[in-house]
């Protein structure tokens, strides 16, 4: 019998599921508070249930686990990614941020993706499957409990693309603010796309506060072609109208990203479009240097150039910030490390993968 995924329930529905097998209501509660509170991993340390429904659960349902396979701790700042495998094999990256305003966690919500941006590692494979909500928390809950400190922001920016997993996206971001549970405040939760269109719109209708982030890359409709094939299912002026609907619906400040490529999106005529695309909005622009894959001939600019762009942007009213690096000792870059570990699985040299 395939048991379960009972920490893909929601507080709702693990009360009806109680219900069901004869359960009170209070256990529903008690058993939520082990699964999203205590973070418990196995039923065993549910200690204030009786053992014969400990048993009695653990014969239905499973902790889907995520376990941890490797575990990177940069020397250069206060990053560690985390590499872990789902209960079907597949691998799943996670990073850990400090800042001095809390600790985030960067977590995956596909293994693999199928949105084949250019220049991104995650892709390459395709899409494995989505991820559940539970194997979405329980990177937050795995990182939570090793590093012994509270996780105040998430974004969903590792591998896969979240509005391509929108039933299982949204469920999991209900339950990641939901009170009974780890209760992260909304707006201390960023989610980022590569710009689908209809579910951008469908999110703005949540009634949810979270930040969108938009991949945005190229500053016109063929620059972005060349570096996004979504590109060529829904045109930039849609996907801009939707950043403005999401705005409109949720009051919250769009993030527009834009990964810097040398020679490809750098130029003086990027930046006369993006100021164009970005000074009548009220939004954010981060430039993220292009992490260099080894798939990929892909270079990022000189810093001297990133920081002239940058400048300039300013200059003509743009609020633009260039993402600082982080963990550039270890696989920083998205879908580096999963890709390395495939690699090994392989008996690929590990020079293979490009790091910086
Ligand atoms: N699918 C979503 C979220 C995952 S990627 C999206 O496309 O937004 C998170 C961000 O990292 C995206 O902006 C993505 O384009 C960017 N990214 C991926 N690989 C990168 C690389 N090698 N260098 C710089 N940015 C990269």
């Amino acid at each position: 019998m395939n048991k379960k995924d009972i920490c893909s329930y929601n507080y709702e529905e693990l009360q009806n599921e109680m219900q069901r097998i004869g359960e009170k209501a209070f256990r529903s509660r008690q058993i939520y508070e082990w699964l999203h509170v205590k973070l418990a991993d196995t039923f065993e340390e549910m200690t204030n249930l009786s053992k014969g429904l400990r048993e009695k659960l653990d014969f239905e349902y499973e902790i889907r686990q995520v376990k941890m396979i490797d575990h990177q701790v940069s020397k250069v700042d206060p990053t560690e990614k985390f590499l872990f495998e789902l209960s079907d094999g597949n691998m799943i990256e996670s990073v850990l941020m400090k800042y001095n305003y809390g600790n985030s966690v960067c977590i995956s919500s596909q293994a693999g993706c199928r949105m084949g941006c250019r220049f991104c590692a995650s892709t390459i494979g395709g899409l494995e499957r989505n991820l559940e909500p539970s194997e979405m928390l329980r990177q937050i809950y795995h990182i939570q409990k090793i590093s012994g400190e509270r996780v105040s922001n998430v974004v969903v920016m590792g591998t896969g693309e979240p509005l391509d997993n929108y039933d299982n996206f949204v469920k999991f971001i209900h339950m990641l603010s939901d009170e009974h549970g780890l209760h992260i405040s909304q707006r201390n939760i960023t989610a980022s796309t590569c710009g689908i269109v209809p579910n951008m719109r469908r999110l703005a209708e949540e009634g949810l506060q979270i930040t969108l982030a938009l991949s945005l890359h190229g500053s016109s409709q063929e620059k972005r072609k060349k570096l996004m094939p979504v590109a060529n299912k829904y045109e930039l002026s849609e996907v801009l109208k939707a950043c403005d609907y999401y705005f409109a619906n949720t009051g919250r400040r769009i993030t527009f990203e834009y990964s810097l490529v040398k020679g490809v999106n750098d130029q003086p005529d990027d930046i006369r479009e993006l100021t164009e695309i970005l000074k009548k909005r009220n939004c954010h622009l981060n430039l993220i240097p292009v992490n260099p894959i080894k798939e990929r001939d892909f270079q990022k600019p000189d810093r001297k150039n990133a920081l002239e762009f940058k400048n300039k942007l300013e200059k003509n009213g743009i609020n633009v910030t260039i993402r600082r690096e982080r963990g550039s000792d270890i696989d920083g870059a998205c879908g580096q490390l999963r890709r390395r570990h495939a690699a090994a699985d392989k008996g690929e040299a590990d020079e293979n993968i490009c790091n910086d």
